[in-house]
């Protein structure tokens, strides 16, 4: 067992409560760590609260140092990073060492990024320009998917804002955001980057709060609502990054076997708990069967069992709680479709489940038209496009949508008419820092990642001049 210090006003402290985080892959207890109490959520807050005032004023060139001092500090430890990872939230090895690549990469990109005074007049009567201040303490709440590099993309542009941060991750995947806590400590001044953790049950806190300007929210649409809901006390700035099902659509005109790898990638990836997988899919009759086929075999093949053995491709489900949900959808797809491979949960320990698709199965069944958030993708027929379109919208959520086609022009056309953040065309699921990210519908508010989402870190605040004399 090691120790997993949280960060509270420069101080690396322990919690006044306990936490047992499980590893997915064996149900067993891997390190009981300490969490937070509210006393210490009231520290944090007050930490950033007076570390504000100090922050602000640093020039920017020494935030930029400090975000790539944290990532020098991240990458040089990679591999300790990854297993870790791999420990607690579950995913093959190959895919923690790439969020820890990728963590680094979005703290470099907001390390490199500017905010310039904007001029909009500038004439012999009047000068006016808009400047972007920082908001002041701002919380990053963070899911447990992806924590390492959702922790990460929400601290580099909350600080080189000029904001003091408290980084919060989920109950079950605490572990890699609390290793930044040491990192933290030797780099920021105290009070500017606090790092603490719940039982996912004090979140509340920092929505609420009057001395938090902002939350930083990726998480589940419910509990999205519950935060803009607590916010609205304070008018609290919010980035919600929430839940999404998103529906890819596949016209007649492509070779089911050469498109069949990158569509089970980006339905798969992370036993497809990935906000933006492809998680409903749209296949024209003409290539349906054929398509189903190449996705089976891509499942029947696939290698699930812990991620840090060799060769595995498809780790656990991450905890408990989404294993029973995801097998509520199992079971809902055996009642509305057919399995055409997997639909068997293994036998433990862990919380394995072989990768499934569903065939014969239309929209209007919790499997198609709900987030599994799991290793499971229904395929559904279409004869026309039109249909295929408004099915895909017909969703309370937008985050992405993809259309695959040889014809650019055609699936051009269709991805214009996705209610979504991003239509992809010819792949799923590609993001990154340089650009902007953000869900349309119930999927969220604000956009994440590029200029656009490091200026929801601030505030506009004009400076108008009458350039006369008196
Ligand atoms: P969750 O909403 O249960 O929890 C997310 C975080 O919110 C955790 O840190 C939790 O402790 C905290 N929290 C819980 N209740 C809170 C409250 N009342 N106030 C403030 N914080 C609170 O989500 P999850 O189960 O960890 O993640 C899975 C969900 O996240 C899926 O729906 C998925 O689609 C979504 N997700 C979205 C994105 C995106 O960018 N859109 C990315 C990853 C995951």
């Amino acid at each position: 067992m090691q120790s997993f210090p949280m960060l509270i006003n420069g101080e690396l402290v322990q919690g006044n409560r306990s936490l047992n985080v499980i590893n997915p892959a064996t149900e067993e207890v891997f390190q009981q760590i300490t969490c937070a109490d509210e006393s210490q959520f009231e520290q944090a807050i007050g930490a950033a609260k007076a570390a504000f005032p100090q922050w602000q004023t640093v020039d920017m060139q020494t935030r930029r140092d400090n975000l790539n001092k944290l990532a020098d500090a991240i990458e040089a430890q990679t591999g300790v990073f990854a297993e870790l990872l791999t420990q607690e939230q579950g995913k093959p090895l190959a895919e923690s060492t790439a969020e820890v690549g990728f963590s680094c990469a979005f703290i470099r990109y907001f390390a490199q990024s500017e905010l310039p005074i904007e001029t909009y007049q500038d004439d012999e009567t009047s000068k006016i320009e808009l400047h972007r201040k920082p908001l002041g303490v701002v919380a990053g709440v963070v899911p447990w998917n992806f924590p390492l590099m959702i922790g990460c993309f929400k601290l580099a542009p909350a600080v080189l804002a000029g904001n003091t941060f408290i980084l919060k991750p989920p109950a079950t995947t605490p572990l890699c955001v609390l290793k930044l806590a040491d990192i933290c400590q030797q780099i920021f001044p105290k009070g500017v980057v606090n790092i603490i953790t719940d039982n996912n049950d004090l979140g509340h806190i920092l929505s609420a709060h009057p001395d938090v300007a902002k939350v930083a929210f990726t998480g589940s649409t419910p509990t999205g609502k519950k935060i803009m809901s607590a916010a609205s006390g304070t008018l609290k700035r919010l980035t919600l990054e929430l839940g999404g099902n998103d529906a890819g659509i596949v016209l007649p005109d492509v070779d089911p076997k050469k498109i069949a790898p990158a569509i089970f990638a980006t339905a798969f990836m992370n036993c497809g708990q990935v906000c933006i997988a492809l998680k409903r899919l749209y296949v024209h009759e003409d290539i349906y069967d054929a398509l189903v086929l190449e996705l089976s075999e891509l499942a029947n093949n696939a290698s699930v069992g812990n991620g840090l053995e060799e060769g595995v491709t498809f780790g656990p489900i991450q905890n408990k709680a989404q294993f029973i949900k995801v097998q509520e959808y199992l079971a809902d797809a055996k009642e509305n479709g057919v399995i055409a491979a997997g639909g068997e949960v293994l036998d433990g320990p862990g919380f394995f489940m072989r990768p499934t698709i569903v065939r014969d199965v239309t929209d209007g069944c919790k499997v198609v038209d709900e987030e599994p958030f799991g290793p499971i993708l229904p395929v559904i027929k279409y004869k026309t496009i039109d249909d295929a379109v408004e099915r895909a919208n017909n969703s309370v959520f937008g985050l992405g949508g993809s259309v695959w086609s040889n014809d650019l022009d055609k699936a051009y056309d269709v991805a214009k008419r996705l209610e979504c953040g991003t239509s992809w065309i010819n792949q799923h699921l590609n993001f990154g820092p340089t650009v902007p990210f953000g869900g349309a519908k119930e999927s969220g508010i604000g956009v994440e990642f590029a200029q656009e989402g490091l200026l929801e870190y601030t505030q506009v605040h004009v400076i108008n001049i009458a350039k006369q004399t008196f």
